[in-house]
């Protein structure tokens, strides 16, 4: 299928907006979602709601068995080995805290070292500050390259013998560029850490095998790659899951419940707590098939084009400054910018008016905005159903915020 044919499976995108077709360019922040995700979730709603693990009437088997067939298709998706490992949550931001508060704040004491880098959203930025000042670890930041890369050599300095965790993102949501986190988690293994990927960004536009990369924990979002919001995933290998004590407590992830004692259900529920997040599931397990079926090698083939078609057109815009590395193999579809002095949110603004949805502010991740030496930027990001007759298009208004603010160039 070509982007103009997968667009007619996603209903939002036929409007206008400011009185122009919508040009939709942030979906780092939250991709559209295709009608087979949003009809998966209403006939869940309209045939058979019920609440999962429970009763033994035919809605709840139903129920159950969609929520279930959900983890299967996220475990065939990722690679895992079992779907006890597949742990559903809120999204990456749950799935990240998760393993902080709970295999950090059992494994990590004072004069251990957590090493993460500069580029990390605030996700796995925070949960690793809590942790550290609670057990009195270090957190350690890994240097970037002048173009935000990573290289190994860094990392083979930081990751020492008193690193005890390496949580990475695989793709950055604001420079693009693609981590080599199978590499980082060999050094991680070979210095006795774990290895913890944020695959926030990488989900969703490449294909991502948890046991290729070798990582112990991964983290990702629905939201982000044409699911629902509200549904994400903890991925963990099976021998630190059973090992790792729940976050949460109350129904549906207990097996005895004494007056002043319980124990806990099996892997992958014992993370599970409280009524699941059966539609959420549901509509990842429908977003995994519409993925599946366009294939994503052809989605990340796509993104490449479109992210090196629009380096070159952007960066022939005089004034504008791109981040991160021109090449565009290095990275997945997201260029971020600024244009001279002005503000982003004024980019953004003069965009809108135009139709074209960018996101402009620190993308939470202002360690990276101190890093670049700006407090904000802003971010076009592209996905399957983007054209490059949207760049076209983004570039003609970026052209246009240039003449609104002719005055500061
Ligand atoms: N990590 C990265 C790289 C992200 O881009 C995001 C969201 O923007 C997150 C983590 C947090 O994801 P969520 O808000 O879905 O939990």
């Amino acid at each position: 299928m070509n982007p103009y044919e997968i667009r007619k499976h996603f209903p939002i995108l036929d409007q206008e907006v400011n009185g122009n077709p919508l040009v939709y360019l942030d979906s780092a922040a939250t991709s559209q979602k295709p009608s087979a995700v949003i009809e998966s979730i209403d006939k869940y709603y309209r045939e058979y709601n019920s609440n999962v693990h429970r009763g033994v009437h035919t809605l709840g088997t139903k129920a159950t068995d969609a929520y279930e067939g959900a983890r299967e298709k996220v475990r065939k998706f990722i690679n895992a080995a079992s779907a006890e490992e597949v742990i559903f949550t809120r999204g990456t931001t749950t799935a990240l805290n998760t393993v902080a508060r709970s295999y950090g704040k059992a494994n990590l004491s004072e004069g251990d070292e957590i090493v993460i880098s500069y580029m990390e959203h605030h996700s796995n930025i925070i949960p690793w500050q809590q942790v550290a000042k609670e057990t009195g670890a270090s957190l350690v930041y890994l240097p970037l390259q002048q173009d935000g890369t990573i290289s190994l050599e860094d990392v083979r300095k930081t990751v020492t013998s008193r690193t005890k965790i390496v949580s990475i993102m695989q793709v950055s949501n604001v420079l693009g560029v693609i981590n080599p986190v199978k590499q980082i988690a060999q050094i991680a293994h070979d210095n006795g850490a774990i290895m913890v990927v944020d695959g926030a960004q990488s989900t969703p536009h490449l294909k991502v095998d948890v046991r290729s990369l070798d990582c112990d924990f991964f983290a990702f979002s629905g939201h982000k790659m044409v699911g629902p919001t509200g549904i994400g995933v903890l991925y963990g290998k099976k021998e630190l899951l059973e090992n790792m004590e729940p976050i949460e407590f109350g129904g549906e992830m207990i097996d005895f419940v004494g007056l002043y004692d319980s124990t806990w259900k099996e892997l992958p529920w014992k993370f599970e707590g409280g009524t699941p997040i059966i539609a959420g599931a549901i509509g990842l397990g429908a977003a995994i098939d519409f993925l599946e079926e366009i294939g994503l090698e052809h989605i990340e083939a796509h993104e490449h084009k479109l992210a090196a078609y629009a380096l070159e057109k952007m960066s022939a815009v005089e004034g504008l400054q791109i981040y991160g590395p021109m090449d565009a193999k290095q990275r997945a579809g997201v260029v971020t910018f600024n244009i001279g002095d002005v503000h982003p949110h004024d980019v953004a603004t003069v965009l809108d008016a135009e139709g074209i949805a960018v996101r402009a502010g620190h993308h939470c991740a202002q360690p990276l905005m101190k890093w670049l030496d700006v407090s904000a930027t802003a971010r076009a990001s592209f996905y399957l159903y983007n054209t490059e007759e949207d760049i076209d298009k983004l570039v003609e208004g970026l052209v246009k915020t240039k003449e609104y603010f002719s005055n500061v160039f």
